[in-house]
């Protein structure tokens, strides 16, 4: 059967706007935007931990992280026997070319794969706001992990999502994990994780079959929409764009 495919189980709100808000930012444009945020007051920004250096996504990937040792897959494939909806460009073996183990966007290091032993079983665009990645091999159903340091932001249920955690990983930039089977103990508002921690188990909440709904998301989140008024990033055209430049 095929995973997240197919039939649109979720229909993502924020789909109008699916103009990429991430991008390679040069140090000095980095500390600008640093020092924009400190104007602004930190009400976006969790107090802790602030703005890692960027990681340069075209370079070696950074180590497992410190704290929970967790180390994103090396590779990704597209998921075989099924057609998936904006799928980057792959090599003979499926694998996605412009993979890395992260990105920076607005300068914050974020997991392109915050789970092992999945493929990606539909991409960003149109109306799809995030990666889908499956289980694969399909009965290997993995933990799901914070794709960087952070505080939860949302911690909730919707008809669409189903369970879903929001993390708010400072700069205005946030990462959205839905569908999960159970949230991991303690989950809550307000909770800080560290990059690599364990949020939830994969599932298929909100009526679709088990995979992760996995969302970069920039912008202001002091709206109404809150999260949903939020800007989609796809982690594979701001790879692309900064291989491009350098
Ligand atoms: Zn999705």
């Amino acid at each position: 059967m095929p995973a997240a495919e197919g039939r649109s189980p979720h229909i993502h709100p924020s789909s109008s706007r699916m103009a990429g808000g991430g991008e390679e930012v040069s140090p000095m444009r980095m500390a600008a935007a640093g020092l924009l945020v400190l104007a602004l007051g930190a009400c976006a920004t969790p107090a802790a931990p602030g703005p890692s250096p960027a990681a340069a996504p075209s370079g070696p990937p950074p180590a497992a992280s410190p704290v929970t040792g967790f180390q994103p897959p090396a590779a990704l494939h597209i998921c075989p026997g099924m057609r998936v909806s904006h799928a980057p460009e792959t090599d003979a073996a499926r694998r996605i070319l412009v993979y890395r183990r992260s990105v920076a966007v607005n300068g914050v290091p974020l997991m392109v794969s915050p789970v092992e032993e999945v493929c990606l079983s539909r991409g960003q665009g149109g109306r799809h706001e995030g990666l889908d990645l499956a289980p694969f091999p399909r009965t290997h159903v993995r933990m799901v992990r914070a794709g960087g340091d952070g505080v939860v932001r949302e911690f909730g249920e919707r008809h669409d999502f189903g369970i879903y955690v929001l993390i708010d990983h400072g700069n205005g930039v946030y990462t959205r994990y839905a569908h999960l089977a159970f949230a991991s103990p303690g989950m809550a508002a307000g909770r800080r994780v560290a990059a690599g921690e364990p949020i939830g188990q994969m599932g298929g909440t909100g009526g679709v079959p088990i995979h992760l709904h996995y969302a970069i998301l920039t912008g202001d989140y002091h709206t109404p929409a809150r999260s949903f008024g939020l800007t989609p990033v796809d982690p594979f055209e701001v790879i692309a764009r900064t291989a491009r430049v350098n």
